[in-house]
């Protein structure tokens, strides 16, 4: 290490611990990003320091999840920098290269528009790409341009660098196929496929010839078995592949995983189809590492959640799920879970708009609520739109004695557990669970680190006081449509959402 870098790093942990030591969080993010901007080249540097190089993961939905699984079966191969927090920027990255003891191998998940540098600055040994839905409007485009971005990322890969792609999105799948050696993974069983495409589904049309897909079986959003009758294009053979899928309710899920190596039974502690997907893709990127068989076995089956994605909260004898969703292809499969596994009584919903979590939440829109109302009892909304989300659900069918909107999310969290009784309830959180709950994780769920307030103390809740004016009385202003002005009133929301 050069003696610029050391005087670098050392003076960003300082900083790092300084903030720890003061209280003032960032201990994990503020060493990165101070190294950053003294020095974006240090972060090249430490990759290159690695003896056992850097493996890059990249995805619209479950990078985080695949990147936590990856780490649990190659940690046992090697020291991993991992930056398992989810700060999945170049600081992020920077942040966790600081703070590994004496890491080997560098294991990154990686935010999609910031893939194209990361190549640039830690040259991989190995990139996974996984799925591409259509995320954050305001932040990132249009799916095509992040596609074409990573396309011309995956050309100045070198030749000696391992490329895994999720070959059931068509897009994505298509970046590899110039490649040689390539890892495809992918699903392959028909039970536990969607009758037809979702409205929300995003890479619809052949993008070779434009012509709609024809899909043998549709998994998640557009991921599936494709093909296009015009001209061809089909989803390729998958080396890597999970069969004979089965659900245990809300909490795991089973599969036979076929690679070229052989074939082995797994459990996974998360249920839904799209865990399988970050299962599989774990696995496959894994393999191109050298892991045999049994490591991924045995790494996958020690797997239990990444941080706020299917978190399980134990609070005074009740359990809270939390579940992360920030699209409507991801919401929707979060829901299809739910319904499978059985609906909780209670769920909180809470939906923001920081600039973290994306300021255009019209996608909501696009999520099929319907099947989670005719089972649903109450739903808390919550969060900086509370009032929107509790909006559409009068529109598709919710009834008002079943709502509540409590915007302040220590208070719906509080609310949400005053209405279960010692089962089960359900937290569906769209982004930012941690910081705009507390800031902390509360491990005990039941009170806040800030106001210190216990649960049972009356929390001063004002049910509705979140709704604009002319929607505070809901008696008055705010009964539930007749269904086809419902129905209209969504489907003019999506019109004006397709392009
Ligand atoms: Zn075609």
């Amino acid at each position: 290490m050069g003696f610029r870098l050391e005087l670098e790093t050392k003076a960003a942990r300082a900083v790092g611990r300084l903030s720890r030591a003061a209280g003032r969080g960032g201990g994990t993010t503020l060493p990165g990003k101070l190294l950053w901007k003294l020095d974006p080249g240090a972060v090249d540097e430490l990759a290159a320091g690695l003896a056992r190089g850097v493996a890059l993961v990249s995805a619209t939905n479950g990078k985080t999840t695949t990147t936590a699984i990856a780490a649990k079966i190659l940690g046992n191969r090697a020291r991993l920098a991992w930056n398992r927090a989810g700060a999945n920027l170049l600081s992020g990255i920077g942040s966790a290269l600081l703070s590994a003891e004496d890491p080997e191998l560098g294991l990154f998940e990686v935010d999609e528009a910031a893939l194209p540098e990361a190549i640039v600055r830690t040259h991989p040994r190995a990139v996974l790409l996984g799925n591409l839905f259509r995320d954050q409007l305001d932040r990132y485009g249009e799916l095509e341009l992040v596609a074409e971005r990573w396309r011309a990322a995956v050309a100045s890969l070198p030749e000696d660098a391992a490329l895994v792609v999720d070959a059931d999105d068509p897009v994505v799948g298509d970046l590899a196929v110039a490649r040689e050696g390539v890892l495809r993974f992918g699903i392959d069983d028909s039970r536990h496929a969607r009758p037809s495409l979702q409205h929300a589904a995003d890479s619809k049309y052949c993008m070779r010839c434009g012509s709609p897909y024809e899909y043998k079986a549709a998994y998640v959003g557009h991921l599936g078995d494709y093909r296009c009758a015009a001209c061809g294009h089909a989803r390729p053979a998958l080396d890597v592949v999970a069969r004979n899928i089965e659900f245990r309710g809300l909490w795991a899920s089973r599969f036979r995983l076929v690679t070229h190596a052989g074939e082995v039974e797994l459990d996974l502690a998360l249920p839904g189809l799209y865990n399988v997907y970050n299962a599989v893709g774990a696995a496959a990127l894994s393999l191109s590492l050298g892991a045999s068989l049994s490591e991924i076995r045995t790494g996958i089956e020690d797997f239990s959640a990444a941080f706020g994605r299917f978190e399980r909260i134990g609070a005074s004898g009740k359990t809270v799920v939390l579940l992360l969703v920030k699209n409507p292809a991801g919401a929707n499969e979060v829901l299809r879970t739910l319904e499978l596994g059985g609906i909780p009584p209670v769920l909180v919903v809470a939906l923001n708009d920081a600039i973290a979590d994306g300021r255009d939440v019209s996608w909501i829109w696009d999520v099929d609520f319907e099947p989670l109302l005719a089972k649903a009892g109450t739903i808390v909304v919550s969060g900086g739109r509370a009032a929107e989300l509790g909006l559409l659900l009068l529109y598709v069918g919710l009834t008002e004695d079943r709502l509540e909107v409590v915007p302040s999310l220590e208070m719906a969290l509080d609310r949400g557990l005053e209405l279960t009784d010692s089962r089960a309830s359900s937290s569906s959180s769209p982004r930012t669970p941690r910081c705009s709950l507390c800031g902390e994780s509360s491990r005990d769920g039941a009170s806040s680190p800030r106001t210190g307030r216990r649960r049972g103390e009356d929390p001063g809740r004002t049910p509705l006081s979140g709704l604009p004016q002319h929607l505070r009385r809901p008696r008055e202003h705010c009964r539930p449509l007749p269904s086809r002005g419902a129905q209209g009133a969504r489907a003019g929301a999506r019109g004006r959402r397709s392009r």
